[in-house]
Order: C-alpha cells, then sequence, then structure tokens
C-alpha cells in the first residue's frame, strides 16, 4: 500500500526536503520562469509534493506531474491483446518533446518495483518494450542530446525497498533503502548543496585528465573479460554537471560517480562478462557474457533472462553496438554498500559500466554533437536503447591506449592509477 503521509513514513521526513533541494538546485537547477515536468511513481507523492514546492520557490512557473502506478503497468500486461502491445501512447512523448524543445525541465522520480514485469510472458515484455521505445524517441532523444535540463532522483518505494532488503519487515526495509538513498545521494549532511560542490571538483579532475591524455582506446582486463573499446573521434568525457542546450549547467543523475564517453561504434572487440545483474524492463538478466567483433556484438549469452537480453540486442541495428563507456572506482560509496539495488541508477553508479545503444552526443568536443551526422561520423552510435550494464570489480584493470599502441595505466583492481 503507498504511503502518502509524513506521520507514517518509516524515516526522517526532512531529508526528503533535503532531497527536492539538492534536485531542484543542484540537479536540474532549475531557472526563474521555466516550467518542469515531473514524472513519478504515486507512492512517491510525500517527495512530488515537495519537489513542486521547491520548483515554485526557485521560479517555476507551470510545473506538471505525471504519475504511474504498477498495478496499473501490470493490468496491460495481465488483459491487454498481444497486438495493442505494438502502440504506445506517441502522443504523450510528442508531448514532452515539444514542452523540451521549449525550455521545460525534466525530472523523474524512480522508485517502483524493479522486477515488475519479472512473472510475465518475455516475448509480450519485450513486444511492449520495443513500442515504448519507438514511441518515446523522440522525448528521450531530447534527453539524450541535452536538449533543456533534466534529472533523475530516487524514492525508497516499498516494493523496491523489499527486493533490496527481502529479509526485512515493510517498515525496517523502506528505513534502510530510504538510508541508503540519502547517504549515497549525499543529502545525509547538514549542507548537501556544499557536498555536492565538493564532489563535483573530484569528478571534474578526473575528466580534465582523461580529457588530456585523449586516449584511442581503453583496454579492459579482468577474469572473463579482455576488451578493447575504442573511443569516438573527438570524444569528450564528461562527469557530474555538464550545460545542457538551453544553457543551464545541470547534473543530471542523483546519485552519480561515473566519468563518461562515447565509444566509437565500429571499434571494439574481445570478450567481456558483467559483474553484477541488469535489470531492463522489469526482468533481471543475469551472468551476461558477450563478444565483440568490429564494434558489434556477434555472440551473446546470460545465465537468467537470457531470452529478454537477446531480444533486447535485437531492438535495432545500434543495440548491439555501444554508446557509453563509463569508470568508476570500485570503492565508489554504491559499491562499499555493498547492496545490488536492482536499479540501473544506483548499479551503473557502483561500477565501471558500458550501455548498449544511443550515444551521448554531448561527449564530444567542438560543434560535433550539434550535428547528428558529425556524430556518426566520429564513430557516435545511433538506436531507440541506451542501456547500461556493469563490467567493473575489484579485479579490473583498464589501460588508456594510443593511436600508437602506447599503454597508460588508467585503473588498477578497479581503483584510479594515476
Ligand atoms: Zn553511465
Ligand atoms: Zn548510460
Amino acid at each position: 500500500m503507498a504511503v502518502l503521509k509524513d506521520d507514517d513514513l518509516p524515516f526522517d521526513a526532512k531529508m526528503l526536503d533535503r532531497l527536492a533541494e539538492v534536485s531542484i538546485r543542484v540537479g536540474l537547477n532549475l531557472q526563474p520562469g521555466q516550467d518542469l515536468l515531473i514524472t513519478a511513481p504515486v507512492e512517491s507523492l510525500p517527495l512530488v509534493r515537495r519537489l513542486a514546492a521547491e520548483a515554485y520557490r526557485n521560479g517555476a512557473e507551470v510545473v506538471t506531474t505525471m504519475l504511474s502506478d504498477d498495478e496499473v503497468s501490470l493490468a496491460r500486461f495481465r488483459h491487454a491483446s498481444d497486438e495493442s502491445l505494438d502502440r504506445s501512447a506517441n502522443w504523450v512523448f510528442e508531448g514532452m518533446a515539444e514542452a523540451f524543445d521549449n525550455n521545460t525541465a525534466r525530472l523523474a522520480v524512480s522508485g517502483s518495483n524493479p522486477l515488475l514485469l519479472s512473472g510475465q510472458d518475455p516475448v509480450r515484455v519485450a513486444r511492449a518494450g520495443k513500442s515504448m521505445s519507438i514511441a518515446a524517441k523522440p522525448a528521450m532523444e531530447r534527453i539524450t542530446n541535452f536538449t533543456t535540463n533534466w534529472n533523475i532522483v530516487s524514492y525508497p518505494g516499498l516494493a523496491w525497498a523489499k527486493q533490496v532488503f527481502p529479509d526485512k519487515e515493510d517498515d525496517a526495509a523502506v528505513a534502510a533503502l530510504a538510508e541508503a538513498i540519502f547517504s549515497i545521494s549525499r543529502v545525509d549532511n547538514d549542507d548537501p548543496i556544499a557536498a555536492w560542490g565538493l564532489h563535483q571538483e573530484t569528478l571534474t579532475k578526473r575528466q580534465k585528465w582523461l580529457n588530456e591524455k585523449c586516449f584511442h582506446a581503453l583496454h579492459y582486463k579482468a577474469p572473463g573479460t579482455d576488451l578493447t573499446i575504442g573511443l569516438a573521434d573527438g570524444h569528450e568525457w564528461k562527469g557530474g554537471s555538464s550545460t545542457s542546450k538551453n544553457g543551464i549547467d545541470c547534473t543530471p543523475n542523483i546519485p552519480t560517480e561515473e566519468v563518461f564517453t562515447t565509444p566509437h561504434f565500429q571499434r571494439v572487440d574481445g570478450i567481456v562478462r558483467a559483474t553484477k545483474p541488469l535489470v531492463h524492463q522489469g526482468t533481471l538478466i543475469s551472468g551476461i557474457e558477450v563478444i565483440f567483433e568490429k564494434g558489434e556484438i556477434v555472440e551473446a549469452k546470460a545465465d537468467e533472462g537470457e531470452e529478454v537480453f537477446l531480444q533486447l540486442i535485437d531492438t535495432d541495428e545500434g543495440a548491439r553496438r555501444l554508446g557509453e563507456v563509463a569508470l568508476v572506482p570500485h570503492s565508489s560509496p554504491i559499491s562499499s554498500s555493498g547492496l545490488l539495488f536492482y536499479n540501473t541508477l544506483y548499479d551503473e553508479n557502483a561500477s565501471c559500466h558500458i550501455a548498449l545503444g544511443q550515444c551521448y552526443s554531448k561527449c564530444f568536443k567542438g560543434d560535433i554533437g550539434k550535428d547528428p551526422e558529425a556524430v556518426i561520423k566520429a564513430g557516435g552510435n545511433s538506436s531507440n536503447i541506451h542501456v547500461d550494464w556493469m563490467i567493473g570489480s575489484g579485479e579490473l584493470d583498464i589501460d588508456g591506449v594510443t593511436k600508437e599502441g602506447e599503454k597508460t595505466p588508467v585503473m588498477r583492481k578497479g581503483e584510479w592509477a594515476y
């Protein structure tokens, strides 16, 4: 049952005030006069109400909220016809795209059941997933192209909490997940805005080093992994805050620990084994192992959820190629928590990861990112999907490789080497 009143919350409601403040002021850096679109699970209303209030205090003009509910989502899979799964509500995403083109900021609250669809027919799940990603493209494109300032932040929903802490009672599980979210999101201190400022400095230092090195490729070596990832021509490393096309310095992910850039979609070769499970559209996929040749996945398997994974990489041509490469030290707060969150926003920030599908056009130097054809020419991948999965561990070594083949240690045993 959804918890909607502050008095019923099994954690300190003051933390939600701080989370809302960080989300609006650091995450979005919402500007006076902007409109804001919030999507959120209905269970997260105590946070959504605070986000709206904080947005208006910071000068927002029109805040629109779109709430979702797990039971409503499940109803479709239980009762809708197979054929109907090939369609999605395109008009919603077209409306979002129009809003983003007109300076509306985008805020997503995550917190619903990560394994909601695990008991459903994988073919139906994939079918709906495909039509959804096609329908969502106009909105998704604006996010990957960074048309507007956006942010994603989490709320400790009950089903999610029970997934992370299966042995705890309901309230205790929510309280434990809340504590993890608040600590990892750096709001469990008196001045979270300052804490984020310090964190940003560290991320900036790492990006600067990688951008100066301007590696041609990265070579990954770990048990089950021997992979070379070519980096796109003119790639630029990003991390933490960056400037959206409407000119706002925002920090899209809360939490965030990664520095990331665009790989070359034709220059990825070797074998790679996932180090953590991936939750995709409500299904757990674990033990992923794939072989890349000339940028493309030529062999793929998984211990669990293999069917969903194979469907995923068949979504379109770009779904078999990489669109992101990200570095996260093994000692990150999320990794140190030892928890598996079943939520990409958290799990990807625990570990070095790669993403299949669409690249981020903001990860290019100069004007390359402004021209879709220049992005492709530089080696940026395009696809309707963008799915991150974790390949980092305490046993991972990464070398930066120059065009001439000269190697520089980037990470040793999962930690920064310089
Ligand atoms: Zn990432
Ligand atoms: Zn990603």
